[in-house]
């Protein structure tokens, strides 16, 4: 068994950037569960398949084989053998990812993916139900948050560098939207493990967020 630290909170808490950042600091592996998520969507989105019919989703999920390799270091997403990397940060597919990740038989074709990455190596897995349900025994568990307010506006900053045109009202719905969907699904809701240390990094830099995590870390 790995060393095994797990991150979760909702959509816009910064966990990608803090732990990869951690990643680096500490010689763990970053593991992002959301991308294996965004890269089932990329399949639903490819095939046309309504997210509300559950049956075709699930029925999707037979011929989609989503698998990671790292490259430079960097986590890259494979679905059926193809490098879907670039694509999966688009609004687009966020969506799908948060509307089809409630599916059961989405999360189960996940699972065992992410378990086995935890068992094989030491890493720092990010996502919604890992402290709760994928690795229960991690070593470490953070729950990292931050206000509504503060999430919209970092994730409006990031697409405002990109170049994307966006509304900041509309990129706080979509994050109440997620945060809804995420905490109020029946299969592996987003919530704070019991033994999970919580983070609110609403007032925090990145630096006090990563020297927190680290401190309680290995
Ligand atoms: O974290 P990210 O925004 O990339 O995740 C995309 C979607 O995948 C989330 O909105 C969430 O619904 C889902 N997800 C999940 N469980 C995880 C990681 C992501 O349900 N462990």
């Amino acid at each position: 068994m790995g060393y095994n630290v797990a991150i979760d909170g909702p959509a816009g808490a910064g966990k990608s950037t803090i732990a990869k950042l951690v990643a680096k600091e500490k010689g763990y592996i970053y593991v992002d569960t959301g991308a294996m998520y965004r890269g089932l969507a990329i399949h639903f989105l490819k095939k046309g398949i309504n997210p509300e019919d559950t049956q075709a989703v699930a029925d999707a999920c037979e011929d989609a084989d989503v698998s990671i390799g790292y490259e430079d270091g960097v986590q890259q997403v494979y679905l059926n053998g193809e490098n879907i990397t670039s694509g999966l940060r688009t609004e687009e597919v966020g969506n799908m990812a948060s509307k089809t990740s409630a599916i059961p038989k989405v999360r189960e074709k996940l699972l065992e993916l992410q378990r086995s990455l935890a068992r094989e190596k030491d890493v720092i897995m990010d996502g919604r139900d890992i402290g709760t349900n994928i690795l229960p025994d991690a070593d470490v568990k953070i729950y990292l948050t931050a206000s509504v307010e503060t999430r919209a506006m970092r994730r409006y900053n990031e697409l405002k560098e990109k170049g994307e045109d966006c509304s900041l009202e509309e990129i706080a719905r979509d994050i109440r939207e997620r945060d809804e969907r995420d905490m109020n699904r029946k299969t592996a809701p987003l919530k704070q493990a019991d033994d999970a240390i919580l983070i609110d990094s609403s007032n925090m830099t990145i630096p006090e967020v990563v020297a927190r995590i680290c401190s309680c870390c290995r």
